[in-house]
């Protein structure tokens, strides 16, 4: 078996000055932590950073890709259920301590992930490819391996994610390879791409080894294992487009099939008679499943979104959005769509409507505030950013798309401060220079001599 500590890399690997200075960063935030038992391999491994910093940086960069994603599903019941599946699987989980708290979110494209401090969400779109609570049950105890494997943490000890996580939210990261990367970053969206950096091959077998070991602790039958490599082994082979993220992040292969068509068969065939609750599943997700129509359809539109066929995925929000008039994810990607077609009036009109469907989720008010922009609305966009920052706090955009708005009322006083708390955070790209000329304009800065 391949081990997974490596305490070699510290000296054979040389860190750019980049990476050097985000783990300086990290020792005085005092994350470092060095050596650490691995908890699931027992053994000793390099680990850079504790268990203090994978909480932190979860909670930081969660709530925003949360948000990325739409948003909680604002079926309680449902959110309920997954909660409860999970929380009986921790207890019989290498890191029991850990916090886990697990969502689905309105997403509708396939996708499932863990943060390092055990946030754990799942998308529509996934819940409804399941066909049984045991099929869930691998699916959380898949990334609940992830979690206690600490592969994120992991990576961030061998520096490949250094740059990306330090110093608070996580920078989007254009190249996730779904259909609103671009878009998104364009927009000052802030998803955690980079803290959801891919996971090795050796990743994706331990995790699914450790999903298998937990699910059959918690008492439900391997079938329910093999069941869901089935689904996502189809999905890869027919090559669906809305899976694209969770391949790009979870490796699928026919080896990981194969796999546990073995582990079933022969190292845990003790557990094949434990049960799978497809009903009681099926009755959970019945609210769901009344949906899955306009979700496939949305599902469509993202894929013609990703082509940059944006007439044809309007199309396709339309039908949706006809079906399921008051759905959150669905009136929000309708505005992203408008916006790219440069129609801002509609695309404020979705957005609007969203806001009202779901007053709590915050992303549907950054859009709206850049339509508002667009239409010379400056003063109802101050209105939506501010909105935004009390709903979800810490993307340094909301600051920048604030003092633009001022900076168009102009409000120089109001501005100046946004931007200069903006540069606070961010010191590249255009809208950083943006912000630092008007400021050294304005006299507030003095320019600086480099
Ligand atoms: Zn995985």
């Amino acid at each position: 078996m391949k081990t997974s500590y490596n305490d070699e890399i510290l000296t054979q690997r040389t860190y750019s000055r980049r990476e050097f200075l985000a783990l300086s960063a990290l020792a005085s935030a005092g994350f470092l932590a060095g050596c650490a038992i691995n908890p699931v391999t027992g053994k000793n491994q390099l680990m850079l950073v504790s268990q203090d910093w994978e909480v932190q940086v979860d909670q930081q960069n969660s709530p925003h890709q949360f948000s990325t994603d739409y948003g909680k599903l604002q079926d309680n019941a449902l959110n309920n259920y997954l909660q409860q599946v999970g929380k009986a699987m921790t207890p019989h989980t290498h890191r029991p301590e850990m916090p886990y708290p697990f969502q689905g979110v309105n997403a509708t494209y396939i996708n499932a992930y863990a943060f390092p401090g055990g946030s754990i969400a799942a998308t529509r779109g996934i819940l409804l490819s399941l066909e049984s609570e045991a099929e869930l049950a691998a699916l959380l105890g898949h990334e609940l391996g992830h979690v206690n494997s600490r592969h994120t943490a992991q990576q961030m000890s061998k520096g490949i994610l250094t740059q990306a996580v330090v110093g608070g939210v996580a920078a989007y990261a254009g190249s996730r390879g779904d259909a609103y990367g671009q878009i998104a970053s364009q927009l000052g969206m802030l998803g955690a791409g980079a803290l959801l950096a891919s996971y090795s091959r050796d990743n994706e077998r331990e995790a699914d080894r450790l999903g298998v070991t937990y699910m059959t602790r918690s008492g439900y039958g391997t079938e329910g294992f093999v069941d869901l490599m089935e689904m996502l082994n189809g999905l890869h082979k027919g090559n669906a487009g809305a899976a694209s993220l969770l391949f790009a992040t979870h490796p699928m292969s026919q080896e990981r099939y194969d796999t546990a068509v073995s582990l079933k068969n022969n190292e845990f065939s003790s557990f094949i008679s434990q049960p799978l609750y497809r009903e009681r599943y099926m009755d959970h997700t019945a609210g769901l499943r009344k949906l899955k129509p306009a979700i496939g359809l949305f599902q469509k539109a993202e894929e013609s979104m990703a082509r940059e066929a944006y007439d044809q995925a309007e199309a396709s929000f339309d039908q949706g959005l006809k079906l399921a008039p008051t759905d959150y994810a669905g009136l929000v990607m309708m505005a992203k769509c408008q916006m790219v077609k440069k129609k801002y009036d509609q695309a404020l009109r979705f957005s609007e409507k969203a806001k009202q469907v779901y007053p709590q989720e915050a992303q549907a008010n950054h859009l709206s505030g850049f339509a508002k922009i667009k239409l010379k609305k400056f003063d109802q966009a101050v209105a939506d950013f501010t909105a935004y920052e009390t709903k979800l706090p810490g993307n340094p955009n909301t600051m920048f798309y604030r003092g633009y708005a001022y900076e168009g009322m102009d409000n120089k006083k109001k501005s100046a401060e946004d931007y200069y708390h903006y540069l606070q955070q961010v010191k590249e790209g255009e809208q950083a220079q943006h912000a630092y000329q008007c400021l050294v304009e304005w006299g507030v800065i003095k320019p600086s001599s480099r």
